[in-house]
């Protein structure tokens, strides 16, 4: 599903829907809007529930909001996007557990009326689905690739530096778009012989974790330092980590092995990272407003409640192997030690943590 999805650059010019998306009826104010959301894997998720269920009751719609289970994530989803249908949900709003395995319940949502959101994570292979919302995530992933860059060269001023790279869940689309930007930026740097990945291993399957789990980056991050970085004749300088969960687990397998820390990038503004990055030990995290997602999702919602087309902003980069969905794409924010308390300054959970 990785390849499938298109991460180019995209063209922001506000349009209303000219690729068209759903059929505009609206509907009555206080419908039941249906949220699917993935297992909680990182703090993101958590918070999406929440927001979700009250600012979707503080708009007058009525909410069934569910996440999928830890284990048997798939089939969950699944059942809990046919029981939203059959509920008579007017909008579904889905965070797929796995890109490539909602078709049928997406299919059955339009033949029952409901217009399909993909929120944060593209849904593929599917040419119901009607639109997309989501921070730019190939912008992510070039972010982290800079960061990246930006910290080694910082605390090493010429190269080579060697590094590692990880990328996120393979039945994440998100996941191979991240790597994608990543690879964008560092590329030229490996190709160059300035960046060396020191394990070789440089493939998105080779680099993957499945389900981003953080024992999974661990353990990856263990057989690595021990295959490669044992010996002491190579020095780990950089770590390419999709996500603040995986950067912190890379970095616990690193001080276990005995190794100084390196740069390790990450994303989500999860609190345990942000007080990592105060600390001098995580490098960078993204910054991608949860608050702000979902106000433009419920936005979205309240468009086709009135029988209107949602804002769109992109009608080129999310191709689902089907369709290129039309979407509605966030600015992501790359926070480091010296702007965090800039960038969390409307925060109020992360702002007191970057005052000394
Ligand atoms: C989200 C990330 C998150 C990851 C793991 C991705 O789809 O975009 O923000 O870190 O899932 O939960």
């Amino acid at each position: 599903a990785l390849s499938t999805a298109a991460c180019g650059n995209s063209d922001r010019t506000t349009s209303s829907n000219p690729s068209g998306g759903a059929a505009a009826k609206g509907f009555a104010k206080d419908a039941l809007i249906g949220v699917a959301l993935p297992s909680k894997t990182s703090e993101n998720w958590v918070l999406a529930g929440d927001l979700f269920t009250n600012g979707l009751k503080d708009a007058g719609f009525k909410s069934d909001v569910q996440y999928a289970g830890a284990s048997t994530t798939v089939a969950d989803q699944q059942s809990q996007i046919s029981s939203m249908i059959t509920k008579g949900a007017k909008v579904i709003v889905i965070g797929a557990t796995d890109a490539a395995q909602l078709g049928t319940q997406v299919k059955q949502a339009k033949d029952a009326g409901a217009v399909v959101i993909a929120y944060d994570r593209l849904i593929t292979g599917t040419k119901d689905l009607d639109y997309y919302v989501a921070f730019d995530n190939f912008k992510v992933g070039q972010l982290q690739g800079q960061a990246l860059l930006d910290g080694m060269k910082a605390k090493k001023p010429t190269g080579p530096w060697t590094i590692e790279l990880f990328s996120g869940s393979p039945d994440d689309n998100n996941a191979g778009v991240f790597f994608n930007g990543a690879m964008d930026v560092l590329k030229p740097a490996i190709d160059k012989g300035d960046v060396i990945v020191g394990s070789g291993q440089k493939d998105v399957k080779q680099t993957a974790i499945q389900g981003w789990k953080a024992e999974g980056a661990q353990a990856r991050m263990d057989a690595i330092m021990n295959s490669t970085y044992a010996k002491g004749d190579k020095t780990l300088d950089g770590v390419l980590s999709p996500n603040d969960t995986l950067a912190r687990a890379i970095i616990t397998s690193v001080k276990a092995a005995g190794k100084p820390v390196p740069v390790v990038t990450g994303q989500d503004s999860e609190v345990e990272s942000v007080k990592s990055i105060m600390a001098g030990e995580q490098y960078s995290t993204i910054n991608k407003d949860t608050r702000k997602l979902v106000a433009q999702t419920i936005k979205m919602v309240q468009a086709l409640q009135g029988g209107g087309e949602p804002e769109i902003n992109d009608t080129k980069s999310y191709d689902n192997g089907v369709k290129v969905v039309p979407a509605y794409l966030l600015a992501p924010v790359i926070v480091t030690k010296a702007n965090a308390a800039e960038a969390y300054a409307n925060d109020p959970k992360l702002s007191p943590l970057t005052k000394g």
